[in-house]
């Protein structure tokens, strides 16, 4: 009678409720590298890196504290290259009767888990990741009867549940959400700090080493490479962030500077989606730097609420939502994604820094994924399947339950709306203020239409206008709409006309 407890790679948190009852004496535990896992998207080299070196050394503290842990490399010879072959070769190897593992963060993953015990005849026990702060169960009660779901309410629950910025039973500041004073565009001479860094040591270079030699064909640089890849490295880039960054998060979460892809965002979504850090711990820590007077309320506010309402908001919509969610295009969108998407070649500046910082750090900050990246993929019709896919390829922070919704609901808005209330669709003018990238850019922000206009500006209002039909009954379009009702024929013209240059050229 042997357990066998699966840890996967984005399980990484001695709390897990796979290990909760371990016997350490009688019980075994696997962590294991799988083909599968690694190329079901072709993963960033960067975030293969990470996750493999972060898997290794978890490995290893786990072995330091007594646990029989078997450790499958991705090279090594009799490797199964899936999680299902790695469990039968340990039923093979050591009489396993039972598993005991978390709820992976995939629907996809789940759906096979669940067949395991019938395939694979021994006892299957799959325990809830309560790791999260809202449980599916919890949502799916929250959403009953809510014909549209809005994150402010249920962030609002959250507070109250967690008791999280609280004064009683009212909000610290009188306000619930601070948002309104979190979006001032970059000004000249911000001096940023420098991310969190580590130096990649041995185990971190065999990762890249091997990573290098086996997905050679998979988009990114793997160096320079200086993620931390423990729970204490984990914890130092949170605490430096809380130190350094966190008092202007608030005031410029949404600016986009040239050469400044880090920004005063926190930079911990690849430790927390992999479960180095843990989502209530770093609340608690802003949460006490408002306190400490270190940071400002609206920079606290607005940090707690990307983890306690947005994060857990969008994780309850995926499993809320799926199967179903994967296959949702309200727009009926069919372009292909244009290439530059992976080379960065294009004239517009502003896509060409978010690729190629994307490509070259695994990493985006929000807005550059929602405004520049994700905009541009819906003006123009781009198919819901592959903007998902390359989102879920390209970041360090992507897994399914989180990337999803954020990019079918958010940005593409192909939902219908039951994530957003109306799609985060914005011309140029929106990018030129919130950044510098129009400064260096072959086309003019200002101009609306001819051969050196924004691309952003005529595709906005093509956008509205072939999307009509959907987007008339959204009252929060209207405006738009009368506008876009008072051009004259000759402007409405020479927006099509644009357009369809431009999208044929793509
Ligand atoms: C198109 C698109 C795709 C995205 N894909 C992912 C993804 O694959 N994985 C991912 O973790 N986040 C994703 N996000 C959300 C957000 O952009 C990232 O969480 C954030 O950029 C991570 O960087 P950070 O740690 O510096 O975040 P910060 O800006 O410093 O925010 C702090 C934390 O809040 C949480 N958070 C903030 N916004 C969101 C959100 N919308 N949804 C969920 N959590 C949020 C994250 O855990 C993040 O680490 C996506 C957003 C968009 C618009
Ligand atoms: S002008 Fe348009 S395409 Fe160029 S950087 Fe600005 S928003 Fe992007």
């Amino acid at each position: 009678m042997t357990t066998l407890r699966l840890i996967l790679g984005d399980q990484l948190s001695p709390s897990l409720s796979s290990l909760s009852d371990c016997d350490k004496a009688a019980d075994k535990l696997l962590i294991c590298e799988v083909w599968d896992e690694a190329t079901y998207v072709k993963h960033h080299k960067k975030k293969i890196a990470f996750v493999f070196s972060a898997m290794r050394h978890f490995a290893d503290s786990l072995k330091a504290q007594g646990f029989a842990l078997s450790y499958t490399k991705l090279d090594d010879g009799e490797n199964a290259g899936s999680f299902k072959g790695e469990v039968a070769r340990m039923i093979a190897a050591h009489a396993i009767t039972k598993l005991v593992v978390t709820s992976p963060g995939e629907y996809r993953l789940l759906a096979d888990m669940q067949s395991w015990q019938d395939e694979l005849g021994i006892e299957v026990e799959i325990r809830p990741d309560d790791r999260f702060l809202c449980s599916p169960e919890d949502f799916a009660s929250w959403a009953d009867g809510r014909k549209k779901l809005r994150m402010e309410y249920f962030y609002r629950d959250m507070r109250r549940r967690y008791r999280v910025l609280l004064e009683g039973d009212e909000p610290v500041g009188g306000k619930w959400n601070y948002d309104a004073e979190n979006r001032k565009p970059p000004k000249q001479g911000l001096d940023v700090p420098a991310p969190y860094c580590v130096a990649p040591d041995a185990i971190t270079s065999e990762v890249m080493e091997l990573v290098e030699s086996r997905f050679s064909n998979h988009f990114g640089d793997i160096e320079p490479f200086h993620f931390g890849v423990t729970r204490q490295h984990a914890l130092d880039a949170l605490n430096q962030f809380i130190a350094l960054r966190l008092p202007q998060f608030g005031d410029y979460q949404d600016a986009m500077i040239e050469g400044e892809p880090w920004m005063y965002h926190a930079h911990i979504g690849f430790y927390l989606n992999c479960g180095l850090l843990l989502p209530l711990e770093c609340i608690e820590a802003a949460e006490q730097a408002y306190r400490d007077n270190h940071a400002p309320l609206n920079a606290v506010e607005g940090f707690i609420r990307q983890i306690l309402g947005w994060r857990e908001y969008i994780r309850g919509i995926y499993w809320l939502k799926m199967p179903d969610y994967a296959e949702e295009n309200f727009f009926n969108a069919d372009r292909d994604l244009p290439d530059f998407y992976w080379t960065g070649e294009t004239k517009m500046n502003c896509l060409r820094q978010c690729v190629s910082e994307t490509k070259e750090n695994a990493y985006a900050h929000h807005i550059q994924r929602l405004m520049v990246l994700g905009n541009f993929a819906l003006i123009s019709g781009i198919a819901p399947a592959q903007v998902n896919d390359w989102f879920l390829s390209v970041y360090a922070d992507a897994y399914e339950w989180v990337e999803l919704p954020n990019v079918s609901g958010m940005v593409l808005f192909a939902d219908g709306g039951y994530l957003a209330s109306k799609p985060y669709a914005a011309g140029g003018s929106y990018i030129n203020k919130m950044s510098n990238y129009c400064e260096n850019c072959s086309y003019k922000a200002a101009q609306k239409n001819g051969p050196d206009a924004c691309p952003f500006n005529y595709l906005y209002w093509d956008f509205l206008a072939r999307n009509r039909n959907q987007l008339k009954s959204n009252h929060r379009m209207g405006m738009m709409y009368r506008t876009y009702d008072k051009m004259d024929e000759a402007k409405k013209q020479a927006i099509e006309d644009d357009s369809q240059l431009f999208l044929e050229a793509l």
